[in-house]
């Protein structure tokens, strides 16, 4: 494997010099070079090439990953905030210049040469990306991002009086989660009064979504935005059918379990059943579970269970902490929000987060470090594709991560851990039928399009009773009215993003399940998996690393009975109350 880095040692992030790309110029050089590729004269030559873009690509990303963050982290710094907005203008151009290649790279006369030496994936990757693009619908692409755009802006805006001060939604999180019943209840009441407040421009921003995705999949050739959709999220492995028996096996098996907790959970909390979506929110009468100690304690305990957990994650935190790739803790001038990034010519991940005195903060500390750990260990992976996997597989890094981490769970949670480990395990498997919920919600969508906004709302009061029978629509009319699918943005911003989610999880409870007879043997598996990066498909991951594929009756075999006999004795054995 070639690595093409420019900067020869770690350095740390505050050292990383931003030079601003110049795009005229790229896309200059990117031309040239496209021409240049289309008449080499040996694979040398092309591969010379090739690698060239490599390096332009690897630095632009690192600059802009470098201004992102910097300008993420420190919003009034007028440099990074113009550096910004400069980069979002001018990346598309590149973005274009960069299509042009793919466009010659597929149809190379040296193809046989790079698939010896790099595998056929990458034309694979590059054929269903340029299956979901045409210059004819490059007006409806551009209204598509104004009106996510002003989705976003909705949700934004919010500014709801609560406990004596305006909030945002995001601000209100907390108290929807209060151990303190009116407290809870009145925080979703306000929640829900902000969606019904807006409800007709939540209803016409998605009718008008949906009428444009469904324009461009006509424009392009297709029956619908369905298979339109799964080439955005580059489904590699498997499509619709695979998804439909995933949702069978879901509502077969999976339905009753959780409904057997949200009784369980009723019958702790005292209240009735069907839950309200306050009381549904509500683990323990004690409140949900809560990290102990400071920041600090929980940075340095997560040092000490990487360092335990294995010599690849010991590398990985030193290197993360002594480079200081990551700023976690909230402070004036942060924007919200969390995410994890790379860096390629550093060759190292960084992770936004933050911190909220919440169980956030160590999922951070394991979800997101999940991720941040496959970037590390994919670091020199070449070419720059293969780096990084498809969504539902990078999701299997992080939640892998988050069960991995259960035996530090003390450390983190102290006398919380036997709730914490009750409320993770439970959430893992409830959270399934409603991520498929949603994704079932949007193929009824996508094959309708000519659905009014109310029609759209009766089908989802439909799925609610199939997927979340434990569920009562309750007085709140946001709800009340089949409206509750508004708050989930994926829906607005990211079709057909949410199922990934739930195929991830699956595997996951599956690396849980192995942890079970031996941490070992499932830390091995694990390591499988994130080693072989992006340079198989989903599937591909999961057979390699010897789990089993979402796509047949998963749930249906001893995966679940795995999990609830560990449910039933830990009731049985621990008081939660
Ligand atoms: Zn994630």
């Amino acid at each position: 494997m070639k690595s093409g880095g420019s900067f020869q040692r770690m350095i740390k992030f505050s050292e990383i010099h931003y030079s601003r790309p110049d795009t005229a110029l790229l896309v200059e050089k990117i031309n040239s070079l496209t021409e240049n590729f289309k008449s080499a004269k040996s694979f040398d030559e092309a591969l010379n090439i090739f690698d060239n873009l490599e390096k332009i690509q690897d630095n632009v990303e690192t600059m802009y990953s470098t201004a992102y963050t910097r300008h993420m982290i420190d919003t009034k710094d007028e440099f990074y905030d113009g550096e910004m907005r400069y980069l979002d203008e001018k990346l598309p151009l590149l973005q274009e210049a960069m299509q042009t290649f793919s466009l010659a790279f597929f149809d190379s006369p040296f193809r046989n040469d790079f698939e010896k030496s790099y595998g056929s994936l990458i034309f694979k990757k590059i054929e269903i990306s340029l299956k979901t693009f045409s210059p004819e619908i490059i007006t409806e692409l551009q209204e598509e991002n104004k009106l996510v755009t002003d989705y976003s802006k909705l949700i934004a805006s919010a500014q709801i009086d609560f406990d004596g001060e305006k909030r945002t939604l995001s601000q209100l999180s907390p108290y929807k989660l209060s151990a303190d019943d009116e407290v809870r209840e009145a925080a979703w009441n306000a929640e829900g009064q902000f969606y019904a407040d807006n409800a007709d421009k939540l209803d016409n921003l998605y009718d008008d979504l949906v009428k444009l995705r469904d324009t461009q999949a006509k424009k392009m050739g297709y029956e619908n935005y369905i298979p339109l959709g799964y080439n955005k999220m580059s489904r590699e492995s498997y499509d619709k059918n695979d998804v439909e028996l995933f949702r069978k096996s879901v509502r077969d098996h999976l339905v009753p379990v959780a409904d057997r907790l949200y009784r369980a959970q009723a019958k702790r909390l005292g209240v009735s059943y069907p839950l309200t979506f306050a009381d549904a929110a509500l683990s323990f009468r004690t409140g949900n579970p809560k990290p102990q100690g400071t920041s600090d304690d929980i940075l340095a305990h997560a040092k000490k269970f990487y360092h335990e957990l294995s010599p690849e994650t010991a590398e990985f935190i030193d290197a993360l902490y002594d480079g200081e790739y990551f700023d976690v803790l909230s402070k004036k001038g942060k924007a919200g929000g969390g995410y994890c990034t790379f860096l390629p010519d550093c060759r190292m991940p960084f992770i936004f987060a933050n911190f909220n005195n919440t169980s956030h903060d160590v999922d951070v500390m394991t979800h997101e470090a999940g991720h941040a750990f496959a970037f590390y260990m994919s670091r020199d992976f070449y070419p720059s594709v293969y780096r990084q996997p498809t969504n539902e597989s990078c999701e299997v890094h992080s939640m892998s991560m988050e069960f991995l981490a259960w035996d530090w769970a003390e450390g983190f949670f102290g006398k919380d851990t036997n709730k914490y480990k009750y409320h993770h395990i439970s959430a893992a498997l409830t959270f399934i039928p409603y991520g498929t919920m949603v994704d079932h919600f949007q193929h009824i969508v996508y094959e309708n399009p000519e659905m009014t906004p109310a029609m759209r709302h009766e089908e989802w009061k439909k799925l609610l009773a199939i997927y979340m029978p434990w569920m009562k629509l309750g007085e709140i009319t946001f709800y009340g009215e089949g409206k509750g699918w508004q708050r989930q943005s994926h829906i607005y911003q990211r079709p057909f993003y949410y199922i990934d989610y739930c195929l991830a999880q699956t595997v996951a409870l599956q690396c849980w399940a192995d942890m079970q007879s031996s941490r070992d043997k499932a830390w091995e598996k694990y390591l499988h998996f994130v080693k072989n990066a992006g340079k198989l498909t989903f599937s591909e991951l999961v057979v390699d690393a010897g789990f089993e594929l979402p796509f047949g009756d998963v749930f249906g075999g001893s995966l679940v009975k795995t999990v609830t006999d560990w449910i039933d004795n830990f009731e049985k054995s621990v008081e939660l109350k």
